[in-house]
Order: structure tokens, then C-alpha cells, then sequence
């Protein structure tokens, strides 16, 4: 049992509701849908608890409670300063116990089994990474940068990529792609506890890339970058021979060695949503604001949850699958943060939020418009 590793820290919880905020300041989405100790971070330790003392089994009662967590990371921040949990290894660990015994949502599985098959989670063929991703303006076969999509961006918004390597065609940067031989990072199988299936993909994306002999690994998604960067070095147990690099770090880096020149847009504030793979998990909070803040005349002005703070969109932890409506109304509110801060542009650095937070303004009749980093950069360098 993965649980079984973390009983030291489980018991080490002491009740204290650090991680759950106050009534009005929400930390915990998880809460914030659910409203039941069950569902917050404090309330999650005693289920582990009551698993290690076998007061309590696994049924899918259970595991659909485990699936309110959006894996945000915010409780993480919170235990920080008070016992130092790693709360969301424990929520993995915790479906990936219930997986062991045969407990697997029904919701969950379409997903699932699509993407072992097909290796993206839409169970699309192959062929159609390397259909979609010809139309991308590529420069350069012996590239030492190769781009990496995922499943979201090739599938969902090529646009996302098309404008990415239009900024660095533009810079004079060759790039290479996986193409069809590109798998999901794995990320799904993360949320959903299949760690086996995670480690089949890391390695054979690894291989992959490996074989192009690239130095760098370029990616605009923020999931794909904390797997990539995070979690394949932990699940290969080895250092990865490539480097792993967001594409807010990229454009920022650009900007300032003066690759590229950006210009004034025809509005002049945006706000920015902090996607948590690249926020809490890794701490890339101030190149997107640098970048953001590198073109003329552009303000941006912080939501009051920002950075370290920052409140997910609703697209994490697979929630959106099990607890479709309630992952929606956690992007409500995340639009209404926005909607605060008198911004019509909400400026984020994920595919997967630029999704979930599109889908929650247009549900909640918002004017709020979402744009991706790279088409912000794009639209300033007007080409
Ligand atoms: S902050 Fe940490 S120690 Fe305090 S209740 Fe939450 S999980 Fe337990
Ligand atoms: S990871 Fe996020 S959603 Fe899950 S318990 Fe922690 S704060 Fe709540």
C-alpha cells in the first residue's frame, strides 16, 4: 500500500485548519464544491488515517471523494507553515491504493482507456499529431529545441503552437517536434492513481526525445512542463538528458536578451491567472509577469489570489471528469477574481486553463476574454 509510506506524516497532522482558510477566504476548491470536512485537506488525513487502521476500505464512495481534490497544491503551501505534509502526494497516494484493489470510477474510465490505447486522452489516432502539427510553421530538421505540445494544444488550440513557433521563427530559433511519435506526458494517469501507465509513457518519451539529441525540451503546457521537469526524472529514476523549460521562462529570456521587440496593443491592462503546475509546484511566478510587463504601455493588475495564493481554474486533478458542474463553478469564481481587477483580458500559460477558464466566462456571460502568453506575445509583435 503507497499510503503505507506516508503514515509518519499522516499522523502528524494536528488538526490545526491552517490548510482550509476562512469561511469567506476560500483556499481549498476542494471545499469550496464540496463543503464537507471530507473534502478539505485536514478532513483527508483522517481518511488516511482510518485506511492505515483499516477503520475504513475502499469503495467508490470514497474514491468520488478523493476526486473533489483538484490537486492545486494550495493546502501544500498552507501545511508548509504549520506540519509539512505533502497532502497532495497523499490524495495520489490514496487513489492509486484504490486503483490496487479494483476501485475505478466509471466516469473515469473512457479517459483512461483512451488514452493507453490511442496515447493522447481524446483517443485520437496517432496520425493526426503529425496532420495537425505539419501545418505548424517549423524551421530546421538537426534542431538542439524541441517542442512539445501535448495532447491539449495539438488536439484543442494548434493555435497555441502555431503562434509559439511563429515568435520563435521570428527570433531565428529552429525547433524540432516529436510528431506522431509524441505521447501524452502522462499527466492523467497521475491524477487517477495509474502509476505503471505514467512510467510506460515517460519512457517512451524519453526514448524519443533522446533519439532527436535535443538539449532542450520546450513546452507551453504547464502539466506537461511539471511531468516532464517534476516527475519523469522521480519515475525513470534517472536525470533526464534534456532540459525542461516553460515557455513563459523561454519568451522571458527572448525579451530580455532582445530576440524580440514587442509593441503597444490596442488595450492596456490584463490580468494574469497563474496556472498551479507552473505556480505552487514550481515557482515560475515572475517571468510571465515580466513578459506581460515587457510590452509598452501594458498594465497588469494582480487578482487578489496571486501567485502562491493563486486559486485554480477547476481544470486540475481530473475533478472536471468526476465532478464536472462543480469543476466549472470553481472557474467561475476564478473569472470573477478576474472580472475584480477591471481587466477584459485574462492572460494565462496553460492550454488546460485557457480551457476551463474560456468555458466558465462564457457560462458565467462574462466579457472577460481568456488569451494564451504566446498569443499575447504574438498579437505585440505584430508581425
Ligand atoms: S495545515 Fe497541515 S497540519 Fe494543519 S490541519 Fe491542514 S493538513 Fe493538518
Ligand atoms: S490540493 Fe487544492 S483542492 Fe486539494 S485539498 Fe489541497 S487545496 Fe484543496
Amino acid at each position: 500500500m503507497m499510503l503505507e509510506g506516508y503514515r509518519k506524516q499522516i499522523y502528524s497532522c494536528g488538526r490545526c485548519g491552517y490548510c482550509l482558510g476562512g469561511y469567506l477566504d476560500h483556499v481549498c476548491p476542494s471545499r469550496f464544491i464540496a463543503g464537507f470536512e471530507s473534502s478539505t485537506a485536514r478532513g483527508r488525513m483522517l481518511i488516511a488515517r482510518a485506511l492505515l487502521e483499516q477503520k475504513l476500505n475502499y469503495s467508490a464512495e470514497l474514491v468520488s471523494i478523493l476526486f473533489t481534490c483538484f490537486l492545486c497544491g494550495a493546502c501544500d503551501i498552507k501545511c508548509s507553515q504549520a506540519a509539512k505534509i505533502k497532502i497532495t502526494e497523499i490524495t495520489k497516494a490514496m487513489r492509486h491504493d484504490a486503483i490496487n484493489t479494483g476501485i475505478m470510477l466509471d466516469k473515469l474510465i473512457p479517459e483512461t482507456k483512451a488514452l493507453s490505447e490511442s496515447h493522447n486522452i481524446y483517443g485520437k489516432p496517432s496520425i493526426q499529431r503529425k496532420v495537425l502539427l505539419s501545418r505548424l510553421p517549423i524551421r530546421g530538421e538537426k534542431a538542439d529545441l524541441l517542442y512539445f505540445p501535448g495532447c491539449v494544444i495539438t488536439f484543442r488550440y494548434p493555435q497555441i503552437a502555431f503562434n509559439t513557433l511563429k515568435i520563435l521563427n521570428s527570433a531565428g530559433i529552429e525547433v524540432a517536434l516529436l510528431g506522431e511519435e509524441e505521447w501524452c506526458c502522462g499527466n492523467p494517469f497521475l491524477f487517477t492513481g495509474m502509476l505503471k501507465e505514467t512510467e510506460r509513457f515517460a519512457a517512451h518519451n524519453v526514448k524519443k526525445i533522446r533519439e532527436k539529441g535535443v538539449k532542450t525540451v520546450l513546452t507551453s503546457c504547464a502539466g506537461c512542463y511539471r511531468v516532464l521537469s517534476q516527475e519523469y526524472p522521480k519515475i525513470l529514476g534517472e536525470e533526464l538528458p534534456f532540459k525542461v523549460v516553460h515557455v513563459t521562462q523561454f519568451l522571458d529570456k527572448l525579451i530580455g536578451e532582445g530576440y524580440i521587440k514587442l509593441k503597444k496593443l490596442s488595450y492596456d491592462r490584463v490580468t494574469y491567472h497563474d496556472p498551479c503546475e507552473i505556480g505552487r509546484y514550481a515557482e515560475i511566478y515572475e517571468e510571465p509577469r515580466s513578459v506581460i510587463q515587457s510590452i509598452p504601455y501594458l498594465k497588469l493588475v494582480e487578482m487578489e489570489k496571486n501567485r502562491e495564493n493563486a486559486w485554480c481554474c477547476g481544470g486540475g486533478g481530473s475533478v472536471n471528469i468526476v465532478h464536472t458542474r462543480r469543476a466549472l463553478s470553481v472557474g467561475q469564481l476564478r473569472i470573477k477574481h478576474a472580472e475584480e481587477t477591471g481587466a477584459k483580458i485574462l492572460v494565462t500559460a496553460c492550454p488546460s486553463c485557457v480551457q476551463m477558464l474560456e468555458l466558465a466566462s462564457k457560462r458565467k456571460r462574462s466579457k472577460i476574454r481568456v488569451v494564451d502568453i504566446a498569443s499575447l506575445v504574438l498579437e505585440a509583435l505584430k508581425l
